[in-house]
């Protein structure tokens, strides 16, 4: 049969609860339970159908239905309630920002990422990075930061995950209706919808631009599936991660430069913009652009323009991780591009060039990213370690230490993350003002306040929520594999409620080893089968479609789930996402998590098991060197790093099995008179209090406004100031600190014989140097002394500076400089002089990151 048209027909909300599409395009009902409650009320079966998207509810629930609920009592009063209060949460002008920072809560924060993580009825995620996405955009919503999100919108998300009866993962990539998902496109002033143009080679790339809400925060996503461009072309952003490098590159353009002219286009005026990862770095690049076609600047004072205002987060320690592209497609995109900065290709490469170990040049969007970001950070306290190591390189006149990358400890969002029902049990434990106060530690000493059998009662409620969720997840599973009705039967006995559980759901990079607790199979399999004190295990996790190591160890753990003697004591669930996440890391009593250290950033699953009373169990890397306390859970392996993989697996398995031999498995199975097992409690308490306290994103957000952006809002007033003649100025001195730094000469007047072999704490030693600066002027430069700290190894560990001060000028541009400094630890030390640029001229001490040492 031949169709004209083919369409939907729309339900029409009455007058009565029109608010409820608001309230279904804007994701602050993913953590208002109540607001979810009143969808969820509206239709219960359709809601599970429709997998909780309240949009799709709404584009399918009946018009009888829609009638009666308007006229239903109860439902309005519900209604009314989650109205008024998500009205007074949109209006409300006295928020944190507010009160803290009264003088920037106005400056715009543009934040770019790759992915967001924001509810699974959206899956433009495909892991930690993208829920951290989301958990910042609802985190600056919390705390009134005036900030926009932008990112990219995909055809087909990240792909759907199916194993097969081999254990093999199969991807396939479902075309989303975008009119499901709760987004709008932008329009202009006359009812137009709004495009922004990039060029490509000998082309024009057209993209449209979507907007979605996330509470308070905006988050602008952009599509280049539309008519205007070539089938290819439509292609740029159809999938998460899809595709080769040229995808990649035109991905990446699309983020960063169409990303910036979109907020202009929709009026935004960002002072700070924030990379998250580097995927977003070619952001830099078009605000350079702008700086030099808007305010006529030259190239140099657009760099010092820009850079003042980027933020630069990175979060990958693995080198393999960072994006970096081939020269000749950097050629390819953009061989236009550097004639219109007024430079030439090799200034252009400079900005991002690195050279790999055998020679061979690449372009690295972290080099970019960092060479021209006001600020940049790592996401935990020994990734902040790692980076430095890793990028000393971009910053040669620095020492390891020095290295300007610090570090922000990720956090997860309590309100997306902790359990409603757990929510509950705190709020009848905890002050009344607890919601507005999750950074305060008294708040979470009410913890302890909570009776053994209350917490307990809970917690076995959730896990049995996760069974039952988990059987309906493995039914379906197995159905759809044609298994036989004794397999489909057999569901029903997993996951017993009484036995001690371990959950290890993340993605499946190699690095995270899921497969290291299988190195000794025996001894495993002794620990899951004793009789007495069994325990199992759930798996879950997607492996990159291209990474066929990844996808092996999914095999593998599928191949073991299925041999007789792990029955029932192993299980591998298909397609994890947010939901299942939730499910899991409140359900499960143990979260695993073994990564090869220093390979995981921070890592945040186990923050989110933490804080439901899920004890982790953990390898000592990313946010669990600072997490753990002694009494919140376990660690595996020991604090340093191993250059051999092979013996660090080996030490790291047995350290698993020992521990869950001697400690995690007696513990959980020692109960008291009333079945209730105290210490384990105990443990799960410390976990709770400690870990919602130090990883939620409020801490993280406030850390974030605190160490990184009022520091580059700063940066900002400084280059700005004058028609930005702070920018100009700064590069015109740069300039001249560069042509004059290498005649700068420094003699140190070398104290005794120079070889001293010990001094005692709290001694002082003084110096003189004298420091021939030539053409530069003493106001221009800071001469210090360079105290360094080293460990056993000879490494340097950190640095203190003292300044020394000019004496007298003993001949033209020479100068008599004397310092001291005192000795206030015991270690390994050493110390020099060094000419640095005068700190006080710049917006930050590293933003001309020169020294030179003697
Ligand atoms: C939290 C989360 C992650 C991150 O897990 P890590 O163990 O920190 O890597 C990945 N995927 C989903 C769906 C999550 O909810």
């Amino acid at each position: 049969m031949y169709f004209i048209e083919k369409m939907r027909a729309i339900p029409r909300l009455p007058d009565r609860i029109k608010k409820l599409e608001e309230l279904a395009y804007n994701f602050w009902w993913t953590w208002n339970p109540d607001a979810e409650e009143l969808f969820k009320e509206m239709d219960q079966d359709l809601w599970y159908e429709v997998k909780r998207s309240p949009v799709k509810l709404l584009r399918r629930v009946d018009q009888d239905k829609l009638q009666k609920l308007s006229k239903n009592k109860e439902f309005l009063e519900n209604y009314d309630r989650v109205v008024k209060k998500f009205e007074q949460y949109m209006r409300s002008k006295d928020t944190w920002m507010a009160r803290n920072y009264q003088d920037k809560v106005d400056k715009q924060i543009a934040y770019f990422c790759a992915e967001y993580g924001l509810h699974e009825s959206f899956p433009i995620y495909s892991g930690g990075l993208g829920i951290l996405a989301g958990d910042h955009l609802k985190t600056a919503s919390d705390l009134g930061l005036n900030l926009v999100g932008v990112g990219l919108l995909y055809r087909h998300g990240y792909f759907k995950q199916t194993i097969d009866k081999t254990g093999w993962q199969h991807a396939e990539f479902p075309e989303y209706d975008f009119e499901d998902f709760p987004i709008k496109p932008a329009f202009d002033d006359d009812g137009e919808e709004i495009y922004v143009k990039v060029d490509f080679p000998e082309r024009r790339i057209w993209v449209k631009i979507w907007q979605t809400n996330v509470g308070r925060t905006p988050l602008i996503l952009l599509d280049t599936d539309i008519p205007q461009n070539d089938p290819e072309d439509r292609k740029i952003t159809s999938q998460l991660y899809g595709g080769n490098r040229e995808t990649r590159i035109q991905q990446e353009i699309v983020l960063g430069i169409a990303g910036v002219r979109a907020l202009r286009l929709l009026g935004y005026n960002p002072k700070i913009w924030h990379m998250n990862e580097g995927h977003a770095a070619f952001l830099t690049l078009e605000r350079i652009r702008e700086f030099i076609q808007n305010k006529e600047m030259d190239f140099r004072s657009a760099v010092e323009a820009t850079k003042a205002g980027n933020v630069f987060t990175t979060h990958t320690p693995v080198p393999a991780g960072n994006d970096v592209f081939e020269i000749n497609l950097i050629d390819k995109y953009f061989n236009d591009f550097w004639s219109k900065l007024n430079i030439s290709r090799r200034e252009f490469l400079d900005l991002g060039i690195e050279k790999s170990k055998d020679g061979h040049e690449h372009f690295s969007m972290t080099v970019l990213a960092l060479r021209v970001s006001a600020v940049s950070n790592g996401v935990s306290e020994l990734h902040g370690k790692v980076s430095r190591r890793m990028w000393t390189h971009v910053f040669p006149d620095f020492p390891e230490p020095e290295v300007p990358i610090g570090h922000v400890t990720n956090g997860v969002h309590i309100w997306t993350w902790l359990n409603r029902d757990l929510k509950e049990l705190f709020d009848r434990y905890f002050p009344e003002n607890w919601h507005e106060n999750v950074s305060s530690p008294e708040v979470w000493k009410h913890v302890d306040d909570i009776p053994d059998e209350e917490l307990w009662e809970v917690h076995m409620k959730l896990k049995r929520r996760m069974r039952t969720f988990l059987h309906g997840r493995l039914r379906r599973q197995r159905l759809r594999l044609g298994e036989t009705i004794e397999d489909l039967m057999e569901v029903e006995d997993i996951l017993p409620e009484n036995i001690l559980t371990i959950g290890f759901a993340r993605r499946f990079a190699t690095y995270k080893r899921a497969t290291l607790i299988f190195k000794d199979i025996e001894r495993l399999k002794k620990i899951l089968t004793d009789p007495k004190q069994p325990v199992q295990f759930i798996f879950a996790g997607k492996a990159h479609p291209a990474d066929d190591p990844g996808k092996n160890l999914i095999k593998k753990i599928y191949e073991i789930s299925r041999m007789p003697e792990f029955k029932n004591r192993i299980v591998i669930l298909e397609n994890y996402d947010m939901n299942i996440a939730r499910h899991m890391v409140s359900g499960v009593d143990v979260w695993l998590n073994n990564p090869r250290r220093p390979h995981e950033a921070s890592g945040t699953s186990g923050q989110k098991a933490g804080m439901n009373g899920a004890v982790n169990f953990s390898a000592l890397d990313g946010w669990w060197v600072e997490g753990y306390n002694g009494e919140n859970g376990w660690t595996i392996g020991d604090n340093r790093d191993h250059e051999d993989t092979e013996l660090q697996d080996k030490i790291d398995s047995v350290s698993i099995y020992s521990i869950l031999e001697k400690e995690i498995v007696p513990l959980y199975y020692s109960t008291d008179e009333k079945g209730i097992p105290t210490g384990w409690i105990k443990k799960m308490k410390e976990s709770i209090k400690s870990i919602a306290l130090n990883f939620n994103t409020h801490r993280m957000l406030i850390d974030y406004v605190e160490k990184i952006y009022s520091k580059a809002m700063s940066s900002v007033e400084f280059t700005e100031k004058d028609n930005y003649s702070g920018a100009l100025s700064l590069s015109k001195w740069k300039q001249r600190l560069k042509q004059n730094w290498d005649f700068i000469r420094i003699k140190p007047n070398i104290p005794r014989a120079g070889f001293r072999s010990s001094i005692s704490v709290g001694q002082s030693i003084e110096i003189t140097a004298n420091v021939y600066l030539g053409e530069l002027s003493p106001e221009e430069v800071k001469v210090e002394i360079f105290l360094a700290q080293f460990d056993e190894d000879e490494k340097m560990i950190a640095f203190k500076t003292f300044p020394m001060e000019i004496e007298k000028e003993d001949v033209h541009g020479e100068y008599l400089y004397r310092g001291k400094f005192k000795v206030e630890e015991e270690g390994k030390m050493a110390y020099t002089v060094r000419v640095v640029p005068n700190p006080e001229r710049m917006p930050l001490s590293s933003f001309i990151p020169m020294a030179k040492w003697v």
